[in-house]
């Protein structure tokens, strides 16, 4: 038997889930609610994986706070689920043990911005967009920027990125320091403000991506950026998906320093026409933003038109002004709700993969015609930039065909971008939906990873039934 089925059965003959929520009340009075519709949400999946809620959720307002809820729980062998905003795909927070959900988004104090260092100290809760509108007098931002407004604590366990990760990186890149409440219920400082250390383990870079199962954030050192002098971007349409992903990856193998450079197929760019009041040609379409010095981005634009126009792509349609930019990327952000439009009463099942930026045109090519064959409703949409892209594949998940079909185009997908040498995610993480897909991507790696996970929760208490497959 694993190690964490072991844990759990254990766990499930010691524990007082009802003592502990007792014990919560009393503690926190209505910050700790047991609403069905507020458990519900808090065990949301966006996915089809079923809704497992939590026994509580308790809203906590510090780090002290968080850790006395983890040692309330340890204490009675009580999973707990860190929960930001709840906007991860792959049932993430869903609770199949049960347990305490606990909600950070009351911890949202922006801590300290050091403009000088280009760095800031935030709470866990605090949102991508409340951070940027705090700092947007500094004349820094923060790059990274998922479609949803996330927390930046779920972000940093979701290892998340975005648009401008092509140019920005993505979470690994933007953490640099982190304070984390343990399975015990212990606090510590991971990281700090240098912008290198060779001190020792990286734990800052082990605890993101980590999903809220090694140990809850409760505080982060983000590096920012300066804002750029010099902005400029558009549209490009190509005549087909090779071509638009033979521009990306000619972009790329170039060093073009593309900030941006995103992949819509037609299918997604009629949803946006739609739903954004876009007019766009319906055909494989890239969405792109440079920045840099004027003439910098004026090079680098030029440059990008040369290669669109070798692959029969363009004209280039440029967003001079930017209320225009905006309406793009605003359109672009929107994309998961446009493609939900073609098919409002369908749910969207979202997934992910990443493969080597040479590998690209095939991989979405062969996705494309897989979409076809199956005959199912997916646009495609991508951070092709990092060899990333998604298909939000429309369905009902009351239809137990539709829904056969569609789970093995997800796994057809994932083993595909595994066997170009790429990952089942890139971006979404792994939560419950991707487990299957860990030992094919990590091979003998994986029992590294129980072993660290049995070092730091022994008892299997920090979001248990993700990431690591259960046998
Ligand atoms: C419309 C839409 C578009 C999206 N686009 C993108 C995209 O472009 N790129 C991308 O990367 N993602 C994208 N996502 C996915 C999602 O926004 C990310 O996974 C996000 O990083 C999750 O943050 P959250 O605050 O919602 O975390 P939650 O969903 O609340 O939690 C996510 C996971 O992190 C854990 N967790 C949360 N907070 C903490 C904490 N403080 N400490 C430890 N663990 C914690 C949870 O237990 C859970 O396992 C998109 C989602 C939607 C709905």
């Amino acid at each position: 038997m694993a190690i964490e089925a072991k844990a759990d059965l254990l766990n499930e003959q010691q524990r007082d889930v009802a003592g502990v929520i007792r014990a919560l009340k009393e503690r926190f009075a209505d910050r700790c609610a047991t609403s069905h519709a507020l458990r519900e949400q808090h065990g949301h999946t966006t996915t089809w994986l079923t809704n497992q809620p939590p026994d509580a959720v308790v809203f906590a307002e510090t780090t002290d706070e968080v850790a006395e809820i983890v040692r309330l729980c340890a204490a009675e062998n009580i999973p707990v689920i860190a929960f930001g905003t709840g906007t991860s795909l792959e049932g993430h927070v869903n609770a199949p043990r049960g347990g305490i959900s606990i909600d950070l988004s009351r911890m949202n104090r922006v801590l300290e911005v050091n403009s000088d260092d280009l760095d800031c100290r935030v709470e866990a809760g605090v949102t991508r967009k409340q951070l940027n509108s705090y700092i947007r007098d500094t004349g820094l931002f923060f790059p990274i920027d998922p479609g949803a407004d996330a927390s930046l604590g779920g972000m940093a366990a979701t290892r998340a990125s975005g648009t401008n990760a092509v140019r920005y990186g993505t979470m690994k890149d933007a953490v640099l320091g982190l304070t984390v409440v343990t399975a015990d219920g212990s606090i510590i400082k991971t990281g700090g403000r240098a912008r290198k250390s060779s001190a020792g383990y990286d734990l800052t870079r082990l605890f993101v991506g980590s999903e809220g199962t090694l140990g809850i954030i409760t505080e982060l050192t983000i590096r920012l950026h300066g804002q750029p002098e010099a902005i400029s971007g558009g549209v490009c349409p190509f005549p087909d998906v090779e071509a638009a992903c033979q521009a990306v990856i000619m972009t790329i193998q170039m060093g073009l320093p593309v900030a941006r450079i995103e992949l819509l197929d037609s299918l997604q760019v009629k949803a946006c026409n739609a739903y954004s009041k876009l007019d766009l040609a319906e055909t494989p379409t890239l969405f792109l933003e440079f920045h840099g010095s004027e003439a910098g981005v004026q090079e680098q634009s030029e440059m990008f038109s040369a290669i669109a126009d070798e692959l029969g792509g363009g004209p280039f349609k440029w967003a001079t002004v930017a209320e225009d930019r905006t309406r793009l990327w605003s359109a672009r952000h929107d994309a998961y709700w446009a493609g939900k439009g073609l098919r409002p009463e369908a749910q969207i099942v979202a997934t992910d993969v990443c493969v080597p930026i040479s590998r690209l045109a095939e991989c979405v090519i062969q996705t494309a015609q897989d979409i076809e064959a199956e005959g199912l409703l997916a646009p495609i949409v991508g951070h092709v930039g990092d060899g990333n892209f998604h298909v939000q594949i429309l369905v009902d998940l009351d239809d137990p065909e539709e829904m056969r079909k569609s789970e093995a185009f997800v796994e057809r997908l994932a083993i595909r971008a595994l066997d170009m040498g790429g990952t089942c995610t890139g971006e979404h993480g792994v939560g419950q939906g991707k487990q299957k897909y860990m030992r094919r991507e990590h091979g003998d790696a994986l029992e590294m990873m129980q072993a660290i996970k049995q070092a730091l929760d022994p008892h299997n208490l920090m979001n248990p039934g993700k990431i690591l497959p259960q046998s």
